[in-house]
Parts: C-alpha cells; sequence; structure tokens
C-alpha cells in the first residue's frame, strides 16, 4: 500500500503545476483525479468499518472530513461512495477506466443505497448507460424519480427532513444586511420564480449586474407587499419602514442632523426624500424632547390623486421601464416640501429601481414638451459589468 502511494507521490511531485505546457487532455486528467477520489472512498470505507474513527472519539463522517480536509457533506458522500462502490464492480470498472465521471458514480452509488434499503437493487448497466448519455442533473432527477418509484415513503421522509432544516436569518453586518438561507425545492423555485419576474433590465439604461437585480427584486416584492396594505397588522399598524427627520433634514439643508431609522441607523437625506416621496407623515412637536403636539398623519399622495396617476399612466415613467404602474411609487417632480404635492402633472410613477437612481442616483427629471426626460448624472460613473472588467459610463 505505502508503495503504491509513494509512486502516486513521486508522480505528483513530477507534474509540475507551474509546467510551460498547461494543454493537456482534460478528460484524461479528469479521469486520473475521479480514479484517485475513488480509490479514497474506497479507503475510507475500509477504514471506518474497521473502526479507525472510534480512536479519535469522532462519527465516521466527522472523522473523514478532518483527515481529507473536506466538508462533512463532502466526506458523508465519499463514504457512501465508497461503501456501494463495493457492490458495484461494473459501476468501478466504468469509473476506473474514466467511461463515467466520480460525479456520476456518486449519483449512482447514492441511488443505490436508497434502493438496497428498500429491499431492491439497482441494473448497473443501465445505469452506466444513463451516464453516457446524460447531464448530471438530468442523472440526478431520473434517479430521484426512480428513487420515488421504489420508496415513496422514505421519498416523502427526505422531503419532510429538508423541510425540517429550512432558515432564513437577516442580520445587520456593518453597512449592510446580510442574507442568509436554505429552503426546500418547491419553497425555493417560488422565491426564485418570483425574483426572476421582477429580474428583467429596465431599460437601456440599466447597468446593473443579475446579482444586484436579483437584490433589487427582494426589496421591491418588501416594499410592494408594504405598500398593498395586505401585511398583517403588528401592534396594531401595518408593517412599514418609519423615518424620524426634520424639516431641515427633509429638505437636505446644510447643517440638518442626518435622518434616522426607528432602531437609530443614521440615513441620507436623499434617502429620506425617496421614502418621504410617497409616505405618510406625522407631524411631531417636540419641545426639550417633550412631545407637545402630533398632527394628523398626511399621505404625500392622496388618494384621488393615486388614481389619477393610475389613469394618466400604464407603466413606470421611467425611461424604457415597463414596470406596471401598480408596481410603482409616485415621484414628486419637485419634492412636496417645496410644494409639489399639489400638481398632479408632477407627480410621476416609478419603479423601485428608477425611483433610486431619481434620488440616490442623482438622476434629474426635466419637462420636455408635454412630458418628462430622465437624464443621468453628468459625472462618470464606474461600474463593474463582469468580474475584473471595469467600464466607464456617463
Ligand atoms: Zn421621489
Ligand atoms: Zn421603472
Amino acid at each position: 500500500m505505502s508503495g503504491e502511494l509513494e509512486i502516486l507521490e513521486a508522480a505528483a511531485r513530477d507534474f509540475d503545476l507551474e509546467a510551460a505546457d498547461d494543454f493537456v487532455d482534460l478528460r484524461r486528467l479528469t479521469a486520473v483525479i475521479d480514479r484517485l477520489d475513488a480509490k479514497r472512498c474506497r479507503v475510507v470505507a475500509v477504514a471506518t468499518k474497521r473502526g479507525d474513527h472510534l480512536l479519535t472519539g469522532k462519527s465516521a463522517t466527522s472523522w473523514v472530513a478532518s483527515e481529507c480536509q473536506m466538508s462533512k457533506t463532502a466526506a458523508a458522500n465519499r463514504l457512501c461512495v465508497g461503501e456501494q462502490l463495493a457492490g458495484m464492480p461494473k459501476v468501478a470498472q466504468a469509473l476506473s477506466s474514466g467511461d463515467i465521471g466520480f460525479q456520476a458514480a456518486s449519483v449512482i452509488c447514492h441511488l443505490q443505497q436508497r434502493v438496497v434499503e428498500a429491499g431492491g437493487s439497482t441494473d448497473e448497466a443501465m445505469w452506466i448507460e444513463n451516464a453516457g448519455e446524460s447531464s448530471i442533473k438530468d442523472l440526478a432527477d431520473v434517479a430521484s424519480s426512480t428513487w420515488h418509484a421504489v420508496d415513496p415513503t422514505a421519498f416523502k421522509a427526505k422531503v419532510e427532513e429538508a423541510h425540517q432544516r429550512r432558515q432564513l436569518c437577516i442580520s445587520e453586518c456593518g453597512d449592510m444586511y446580510r442574507l442568509d438561507g436554505w429552503l426546500e425545492l418547491t419553497a425555493g423555485v417560488a422565491v426564485k420564480t418570483a425574483v426572476e419576474s421582477l429580474c428583467n433590465r429596465l431599460g437601456e439604461s440599466d447597468r446593473r449586474s443579475p446579482k444586484q437585480r436579483r437584490a433589487d427584486a427582494l426589496v421591491e416584492m418588501a416594499h410592494h407587499a408594504m405598500d398593498q396594505g395586505t401585511l398583517p397588522r403588528r401592534n396594531g399598524v401595518r408593517p412599514h419602514i418609519a423615518v424620524h427627520t426634520t424639516i431641515e433634514g427633509l429638505k437636505g439643508e446644510l447643517g440638518a442632523p442626518a435622518s434616522e431609522l426607528a432602531d437609530g441607523t443614521s440615513i441620507s437625506s436623499t434617502t429620506v426624500q425617496r421614502l418621504a416621496c410617497d409616505g405618510t407623515l406625522h407631524r411631531i412637536l417636540k419641545a426639550d424632547s417633550m412631545v407637545i403636539d402630533v398632527g394628523r398623519a398626511t399621505r404625500a399622495i392622496s388618494s384621488p390623486q393615486r388614481r389619477g396617476i393610475k389613469a394618466r399612466y400604464r407603466t413606470c415613467a421611467g425611461p424604457g421601464c415597463h414596470r406596471p404602474v401598480s408596481s410603482t411609487s409616485g415621484h414628486h417632480v419637485d419634492f412636496w416640501t417645496e410644494g409639489g404635492h399639489n400638481n398632479l402633472r408632477k407627480i410621476l410613477p416609478v419603479c423601485y429601481f428608477q425611483h433610486r437612481l431619481v434620488h440616490e442616483g442623482e438622476w434629474q427629471v426635466v419637462q420636455f414638451g408635454q412630458g418628462y426626460k430622465f437624464i443621468p448624472p453628468e459625472r462618470p460613473v464606474v461600474s463593474r459589468r463582469r468580474w475584473g472588467e471595469r467600464r466607464w459610463a456617463a
């Protein structure tokens, strides 16, 4: 055994990673790597069967993960392949000869494990042929379907087990929020489908990356749900974003204190203007920190104005944007602290992305004939189109 290892180590040393010749046959190289991985699977299966991990007090999976320096998921995969390959000589041979790759063998081994548990067996030759003709995804789908046919109860139990592992963490992380989550397949498809329906580029000037568009789509869905007013009340009020500001802060006057979210986070005057553009204003007068008067809540855009906007527009007024007017907010061309709220002609429906462009992105909205033009800021803005590539956009 050690003799074999020494030969392999010597061969690996001779295989110079820095060699000028990078024109290596990828299929042959992959076959060598997969063959070695299969050998590793066999070694870990035999070692754990022998009980080597017991000496360390670790579970078999944890021990393999630690010895092979890989995640527990990858370790569990190696253990399964190692155990099943011992009873599947044709699959082991196809893997050794490079006829099928490691991932395909892994799919077949996992299926074999499940089918054996249900008291059946798999047709090795047929699955080797399937692996040669299908992508890994298609092979995994067929294997999953086969497992369902053989053992629907175990299949359902696996789905339920995945459902129990669902989680979503939303945490403040410096000057950003971070989302981490796991969803069962059908739930993930629901979120992905909804996000993707809002992910298209909005006009020629939309230079967001797909990742940025997905992030905006999720935020747009949250705003839309809150704007609809159909979310359940908490402590007697509909969910909304509360901002504390002063009239000076709202106008963005120099020297005005920063406006704050309810948790005390400071936000810029342009952001507070965007949020207030189509929000509800509660006037609260204070003297020496004591509330002395609370005025009636006033909507920045009244219900008749909102109906008027819907009658005038079918879509977002932003350039090249087709977002339906029902998914937009009202933007005051003259900010409403300057009296812009009285004139319906000066309220435009804009989608979340373009409303942000107008406020935080410093785009100008100027009258042009009977309509309005959206003009980007003149200073050049660096936008990262693809990884490592930078472009300049006016
Ligand atoms: Zn606005
Ligand atoms: Zn738009």
